[in-house]
């Protein structure tokens, strides 16, 4: 038996004056996220369900960038990708580039049991419609705040990046799971994918560790982040040094961001190289603590 324990991000990036205005607002939203998570181990779920908990509570806050109210690409649509993954047997469902599932993690959850791992575009829009996912017109994800924010970015402004969002959970089986979801990085070209959706990129889990990962999908994918975090634990580095060294060759790649990691026995690291990554710790017994920067 393990004491269960559930960590949330929303999202490495600048500590923008969004995020200092909807301050209060922010730790609702990640409270909230905790507190549904924690309600499905209470109710005796598991991880996976937990972390896809989480992620949906998130991912209905328009000042995250995931599901509504996501980043634009640079011709104002939206385009989601999101992926979750089971520690015990590797098992891991993803999509990119999605348009229409209402809640993308939900899609990604859609695949944790099927044969291919990661589904595109329309075709896996279908594919999760088609498992009762909820559909949306690509309209309805786009909000004023983030249209206005792809404006100030064209007109030269750098309006600061967060809202990326994640979970991971160890649950009182001992299960591991990780769950992340994005609307990418403002302005990206149409069909730019990132980090989120790439299993060993910017999720990960399996025995020894979960991991969620936010910042430059780029530099993230060319480190291998979640599954280097990975492999660094189970050659017996400590969980924070372990974080702490994929976030420096992160680094050395040219990026910045953040990540939320869990492993077996319960401690959780969430290091960042950003000014701001809002993030919160769950544990038995309702115990949450919540932090912005
Ligand atoms: N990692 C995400 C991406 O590159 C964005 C983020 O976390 O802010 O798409």
């Amino acid at each position: 038996m393990s004491e269960p324990v559930i960590a949330v991000h929303a999202g490495a990036g600048t500590y923008s004056d969004a995020l200092r205005q909807h301050e209060a607002a922010c730790r609702d939203a990640l409270q909230a996220a905790l507190e549904s998570a924690g309600a499905a181990l209470e109710d005796g779920q598991d991880a996976v369900a937990a972390v896809r908990s989480a992620v949906m509570a998130m991912e209905s806050f328009a000042l995250f960038n995931a599901g509504f109210g996501s980043a634009l690409c640079a011709d104002g649509s939206v385009e989601m990708s999101a992926a979750v993954m089971r520690g015990s047997d590797r098992a891991a469902g993803a999509v990119a580039a999605i348009t229409r599932t209402k809640h993308p993690i939900v899609g990604a959850h859609a695949l944790l049991d099927a044969p291919q791992v990661l589904m595109i575009g329309d075709r896996a829009d279908e594919y999760a419609a088609a498992r009762g996912a909820d559909a949306w017109e690509p309209s309805m994800f786009v909000t004023e705040r983030q249209r206005r924010r792809l404006e100030e970015r064209e007109a030269g402004d750098s309006p600061g990046e967060h809202g990326t969002v994640g979970a991971v959970c160890l649950d009182s089986a001992g299960l591991l799971a990780a769950a992340t979801s994005t609307g990418g990085r403002l302005g990206q070209p149409p069909g730019r994918v990132g980090d989120t959706p790439l299993i060993g990129a910017g999720t990960w889990a399996d025995r020894t560790v979960a991991v969620s990962c936010t910042g430059e999908g780029e530099a993230f994918i060319r480190v291998g982040a979640a599954r280097l975090l990975a492999a660094l634990v189970e050659q017996g580095i400590a969980l924070e040094a372990a974080a702490q060294t994929v976030l420096d060759e992160v680094h050395s790649c040219g990026g910045g961001g953040g990540l939320i990691a869990v492993d077996a026995r319960g401690n959780v690291a969430t290091p960042f190289s950003t000014e701001a990554m809002p993030r919160g710790v769950w544990r038995a017994g309702g115990n949450l603590t919540l932090e912005l920067t």
